[in-house]
This record gives C-alpha cells, structure tokens and sequence, in this order.
C-alpha cells in the first residue's frame, strides 16, 4: 500500500493548515531556537553601549581567566566548551561581576551567549555560607525556565554546593517551610505565590535579579505586571540584569522601570545573506517527482543535515510518512506536537541522529545552524495572496557571520505559478537560482 499523496494542492488550500504552524508563541519560539542551536551565532557586529555611568569605566575582557571567578566555577566554564568569551560577554560580564554591583540591559539575537553570561553572573554571586535564596531569576515560562536551569546546572558541575530551585507549574512546597537554595529560576506568576503569599522565601534578601526573554515576557499576559509586582519586593541595592533578544519602545519602557541606572548594551543582529548560497531548482511534474528528487538529494547527504520546508503540515506529514516507510531516518517539527515532542525532535536532530527534519515555517527564522548544508523548499514560500514571500525565503535560506560557511538550497517546482515564485525571488536578491535536472543531484556535491 503506498501512501497517498496529498490532495490538496499546496498553496491553493487556505484551510487552518497553511498558517497554523506560524501561529507558535514567541515563547515557543525562542524555545525552539535554543534547542537547535548547537553554539554561538558568530557576529561582525560591535557592541554599542548606550548609557554608561561616568563613574564606572567600563571592562572589557577576552578570556575567561580574566575575569578572576572562583576555579571550581571556571573549570565548569570550560567544561562546557567555552574558550573565550562571546563578544556580548566580553562587556557584559566584567560589569555583571562588578564590584560594586552594577545594573544592566542587554540586548542581542538570541544564540549570542546572554544565558551564559548571566548564570556565569548569578553563580559567581552565590554566597554559599547562606542558606536562603539570593539570587532570582525570571523567565517567561516552564521551558525556558528549564533551560536556564539547565545551563547553570552544568556550569555549576564542579561547585556541587551551589543549589537552585525551580519556581515553575509542577513544584509544589508544604505550607510553613522555607527554600534553602541559594538561586530561584522560575515564571513570575509562580515566584510571586512563593515569594509573596506563601513567604517560602524572602525577596527582600535577594542580591541578584535576572529577568530573562523580556520581549516575550511582556507577550505573554499579566507577565509584565507581575515582574513589576516582584520588582517592587526587592531590596534598592538589588543587582537588576535585564535580557532582550528584541529591541522595542516597549521592551525599553519595561527595562526603564525594573533597572535604574543601568549600562546598556545592544549587539545588531547579524543581517542574513545568500552570498555563500548554491541555489538550485529542480522541474517536477507533480508531487510523485517531487518526492523522487527528495529521495535523490537524500541519498546525496553524505555530511551534513538537511532541512526541507513544505508549506502545509499535511504534505509535512504525507513526505514523513512516506520517507519514513521507504526507510529513511527522518524528523518531522509539526503544530501537532506538545512542547515535550518538539523539544525531543530537535534534540535528536541537533545531535544528528536524523540526517533530514521535515518542518513548516515554524523554523524559518533561526536554522542557522552549522550542520546543515541543504534547505530544499518542497515549496517555495509565499504569503496569503500567493506572492512570492522573500523574507521568508532569506530567512530559511540565508546565513549569517562572517566565515561564510556554505550551504545549499534546492527549490523544487511543479507548476507555472512555482516557477513565477522563483523567478520573483532570483529577481528580489539579485542571485541565479540554477537549474538542476532531477536526475543529476548528485551534481549537488
Ligand atoms: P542567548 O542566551 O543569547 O540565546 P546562549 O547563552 O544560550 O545565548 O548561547 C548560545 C549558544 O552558544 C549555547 O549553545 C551556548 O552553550 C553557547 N555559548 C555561549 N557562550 C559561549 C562561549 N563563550 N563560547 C562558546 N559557546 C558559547
């Protein structure tokens, strides 16, 4: 029994189907795009520092030794791999660790080594002899909350007596007691309950406040409101560090209010290009040759990842059923999937136990990811008026940083209007898109 194919014809479908996908949360998001990203986004970019107290000349660092933390806490630095400092924390940190404190925004794309930095900050201000949380940290939600948990985890290996306790949906405390653990990582929502009604701990002894992702905490509702809420609990002389991945009037207005004379810094985002881009685009008749140039380009992936964009989730899911029964090692990121699944499938891709991910848009922005060499668009993007969608082309397609590693896209078309697509998008950039004959992607290579 083969498996058949799709009857809607991508593109002329405008059911739920087509744009459900793009509809995950910023949270979610910023989740994903943590978890597929295997190391730093590499930058051209500069620093710039906005806002600097005359008083206190500014640091900046480019090893880690530099920055005189404990051994215990260096060591565990290392041990993640880390050999000098990302270009936000070669700044960040020299003013995260200062003596006397020193508040901060910050601001850059995510995978620019924010986390790091600040659970570098938030252990190496642990004072171990006290038995009370002291340093507090936000985060949009459960995940993301984990994820940093995770982080300060494994950078705290060699210093076992550090504690940290999540503040997250799931933790439950018996009524009366109090938290022993030196760092708190959790949602506001659930912080405020144990800070404020149940008095687990205390938030005027916290020295160090965290608040991470702010551009999707003030997405989410009443988060913004309950960081404030927390905010006022805390002591003047408290340590503000504030993270953003965006930079908007709103997010700004926000720091305003949590950080007082704060240094601000701010990475550009890395602009993506096609320059280091083979691209390719292969004449199919329907969607059965499609499926065959799939398989040929799959058998073709010697090193290397491979990322195939459909439009829909059903022809997501109909090519990873169907590449799945002929045998081939595949993932699929669909809407379907719970957080959970998500998390597992791009964990297993990033560490490469499948060689293609089969997706929607739900990636478009954020695949810059080293290991994969080929995006083939099982179908060209484009938006609601079917128009060819370019952004959302550069977005999958392009890369950033400045050692231009190369990669490949494959465009595959089977109709007039597909072949429209790719000749609006080969115009928009100003790049050929060559043509491949379906039987020769092994020339690919
Ligand atoms: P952000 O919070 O800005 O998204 P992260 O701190 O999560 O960035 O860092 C992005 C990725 O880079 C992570 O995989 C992290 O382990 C890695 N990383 C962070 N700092 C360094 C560093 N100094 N050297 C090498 N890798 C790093």
């Amino acid at each position: 029994t083969s498996i058949p194919a799709p009857t809607v014809k991508d593109g002329d479908s405008k059911s739920d189907d087509d744009t459900s996908e793009e509809q995950i949360s910023p949270a979610e998001k910023s989740l994903l795009q943590k978890i597929i990203r295997k190391g730093l986004v590499e930058t051209t970019k500069d620093i710039e520092i906005q806002r600097q107290d005359p008083n206190s000349p500014l640091y900046s660092v480019k090893t880690f030794d530099a920055l005189h933390l404990k051994p215990a806490l260096l060591k565990g630095v290392y041990a993640l791999g880390f050999n000098a400092p990302s270009r936000i924390q070669e700044t960040a940190l020299p003013t995260l660790l200062a003596d006397p404190p020193q508040n901060m925004i910050a601001q850059s794309q995510s995978g620019t080594g924010k986390t790091a930095a600040f659970v570098l900050a938030m252990l190496s201000r642990v004072d171990v002899t006290k038995e009370y949380p002291q340093v507090l940290c936000l985060s949009p939600t459960y995940e993301l909350a984990i994820q940093t948990g995770e982080v300060a985890a494994k950078m705290s290996r060699f210093c076992p007596e550090i504690k940290i306790k999540y503040a997250v949906r799931g933790e439950e405390i018996s009524r009366g007691s109090k938290i022993s653990e030196h760092i708190i990582i959790g949602t506001p929502g659930k912080v405020l309950d144990w800070g404020q009604k149940f008095k687990f701990f205390d938030l005027s002894k916290i020295s160090v406040f965290v608040l991470d992702e702010a551009d999707v905490m003030i997405a989410t509702q009443g988060h913004q409101d309950q960081c404030i809420r927390i905010h006022k609990l805390l002591p003047r002389a408290c340590q503000m560090m504030f993270f953003s991945a965006t930079y908007e009037p709103e997010v700004m207005n926000f720091a305003e209010i949590i950080v007082s004379n704060p240094l601000i810094i701010r990475l550009l985002r890395e602009e993506e290009s096609l320059d280091n881009i083979k691209q390719y685009y292969i004449r199919c008749k329907n969607v059965d040759e499609k499926y065959t140039a799939i398989t040929n380009i799959y058998g073709v992936i010697t090193i290397g990842q491979a990322i195939i964009f459909c439009h829909t989730k059903k022809t997501a899911s109909w090519l990873a059923g169907k590449m799945t029964k002929d045998g081939h090692a595949v993932a699929i990121l669909s809407g379907d999937l719970t957080v959970e699944q998500r998390i597992s499938v791009l964990d297993r891709f990033r560490a490469g136990l499948e060689k293609v991910l089969i997706t929607t848009n739900v990636l478009a922005r954020g695949i810059d990811v080293e290991q994969v060499t080929i995006v083939v668009n099982f179908d060209l993007p484009m938006d609601q008026n079917r128009q060819a969608d370019c952004e959302t082309y550069l977005h999958r397609i392009g890369r950033t940083g400045r050692f231009g590693k190369s990669g490949i896209a494959i465009n595959l078309i089977d109709s007039d209007h597909a072949m429209e697509l790719c000749r609006t998008i080969e115009k928009h950039f100003g790049k050929k898109i060559h043509y491949l004959d379906a039987e020769d992607a092994d020339e690919i290579e």
